[in-house]
């Protein structure tokens, strides 16, 4: 079915240039996976574009040859999405990471997708302004995997989502066509249908961006962060319950557990939390200098009233940075723990979390793994984190037996499977979960009408037809996980 890799391997030659194509085996397995290790699978091959128009080349090839292919950002992602689940070209993107045009006035920016998260506001800073989406991994992650992934962040519970921050982009589809998604129409536009909020969030499945215009946020005039330390976790929670049932609409509350507190204060991202606290609470808040001074006394109210251990407020950079600095590095804490680490990413209605924390807290203890927790408390949005050594099979299969159990109590709570890392390979069994029959039949609709060939990342997002019966058949994925590791040799 697939052309014969020498040919294709020439053709693509023929186009970027032999450093820019990668076939040799040794160096695909840096391609292997993407945070989420427990899927790995080799590509067929890596290329390397730096434009739309080689992307485009790319794609025409490859669709003409009817060869399967993959777009990549920085593989950051956490549940596979980068990952081909059949021997398929992975298009990395990393190479395409100029900023195109910045627009103050409009407060407005084109991108390339390679740009990485961070480097955007770093680019505008100057100008008073901001990127706001603000993933915890936006030191590496890029615009267009943000986009592909509607990806969130602390501060995604004031400002929105990524769809809430995307105005635009220039895709190239899975034939190699070129379609502008909202483009030229400029941030107040309305769209006739909103393409480019039906783009964000397809997980690469639709096409590749190739150019991604975002809405910039200007800087607020005071930001002011405060810490709170609790006994219980469930007096974490329920201040989160207070702030927002007080009509206040902080930037940001996080909330890190004690095993997370120890990684973190182990690490080299220690942050002075308090090691003997069950839970630690940051709240952000900003906005003119007399609002958030006012808010910053009433959330220090509110704290008091749940007896905290320690409240810490910083309000210039340095000190706001050193708070950030254990929550923006607790997932690279946890490297400390084991040596791999399964980042579950679910949602409940923001008044199940004390419930929800016990009975995850149930099933880890059941599966005798490794639990920590650090989530956007605001949102309702957990991440609970299984450390396991990925060379033991049998450690393996029941991390993700308890990952599986932990989403089922989000759903039995009425909240979802995801919350901002998607789908990917690794929830592909769940939708059904979720969604019925005719809603996952409309899904598909919508991605045929952009991806009609099914060549443009397969085996992502959507089950299959019989997925209702696959799922009755669980665990699925843990029988995967060890035909895996039982084909590699019982060995990485
Ligand atoms: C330590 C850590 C912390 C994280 N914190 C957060 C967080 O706070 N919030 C959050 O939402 N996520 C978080 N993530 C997950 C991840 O960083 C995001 O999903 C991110 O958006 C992925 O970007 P990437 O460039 O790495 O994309 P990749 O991982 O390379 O790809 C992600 C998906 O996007 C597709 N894709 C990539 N580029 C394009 C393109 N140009 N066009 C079309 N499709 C494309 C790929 O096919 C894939 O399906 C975290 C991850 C880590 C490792």
């Amino acid at each position: 079915m697939f052309a014969p890799m020498p040919a294709l391997e020439r053709r693509l030659t023929d186009l970027l240039g032999a450093a820019r194509v990668i076939t040799a085996r040794d160096a695909l397995l840096a391609w292997e996976c993407d945070g989420f290790t427990v899927h790995r699978a080799l590509p067929r091959a890596v290329v390397l574009p730096e434009s739309t128009a080689e992307v485009q080349a790319i794609v025409q090839l490859l669709h003409g040859e009817n060869v399967p292919f993959v777009p990549r950002g920085a593989g950051t992602c956490l549940s596979g999405g980068p990952t081909p689940s059949v021997p398929a070209v992975v298009i990395e993107l990393a190479r395409m990471k100029r900023v195109l045009h910045v627009s103050p006035d409009d407060l407005l920016a084109v991108v390339q997708p390679g740009v990485v998260n961070l480097d955007l506001t770093l680019a505008v800073q100057h100008l008073g302004l901001h990127y706001a989406p603000d993933p915890s991994s936006q030191s590496v992650c890029t615009i267009g995997g943000n986009l592909a992934e509607n990806s969130g962040g602390p501060h995604c519970f004031k400002y929105g989502m990524t769809t809430d921050h995307m105005l635009g982009a220039v895709v190239v589809l899975p034939d190699g066509s070129l379609a502008r998604l909202g483009q030229n129409a400029g941030p107040r536009a309305p769209h006739a249908l909103d393409l480019p909020g039906v783009f964000c969030g397809s997980e690469g499945t639709f096409g590749i961006a190739t150019e991604i215009m975002v809405r910039l946020s200007r800087d607020q005039e005071s930001v002011r962060t405060l810490l709170a330390a609790f006994a219980t976790m469930t007096a974490a929670c329920r201040t989160v319950g207070d702030i927002v049932a007080a009509g206040l609409v902080p930037a940001a509350l996080e909330i890190l557990d004690q095993a997370t507190i120890r990684a973190v204060e182990a690490s080299v991202y220690r942050a002075g939390y308090p090691e003997d606290a069950a839970a630690v609470l940051l709240v952000e808040i900003d906005g003119p200098r007399q609002v958030v001074d006012e808010e910053a006394a009433e959330i220090r109210g509110l704290f008091l009233a749940r007896s905290p251990l320690r409240i810490e407020e910083a309000s210039t950079p340095a000190e706001r940075k050193r708070l950030w600095k254990g929550r923006k590095g607790a997932f690279g804490a946890m490297g400390r723990l084991n040596t791999d680490l399964y980042v579950l990413d679910g949602v409940v209605p923001r008044t199940r979390l004390v419930e929800a924390l016990d009975r995850i807290h149930a099933i880890a203890e059941r599966h005798g793994v490794l639990l920590t927790n650090v989530f956007h408390a605001g949102d309702g949005n957990l991440h609970p984190n299984i450390s396991y050594d990925g060379r033991d099979a049998a450690q393996t299969a029941r991390t993700v037996a308890a990952g599986r159990e932990i989403l089922q109590v989000c759903l039995d709570l009425g909240g979802s499977i995801t919350g901002e890392h998607g789908i990917g390979s690794e929830k592909l069994d769940y939708m059904a979960l979720m969604y019925d029959p005719t809603d996952l039949e409309v899904m598909a609709r919508v991605r045929t009408a952009f991806n009609p060939s099914g060549l443009c990342n397969p085996g992502k997002v959507l089950p299959t037809r019989n997925a209702c019966a696959e799922v009755a058949k669980w665990p699925k994925m843990v029988e995967r996980v060890l035909d895996d590791h039982q084909r590699r040799g019982g060995d990485r």
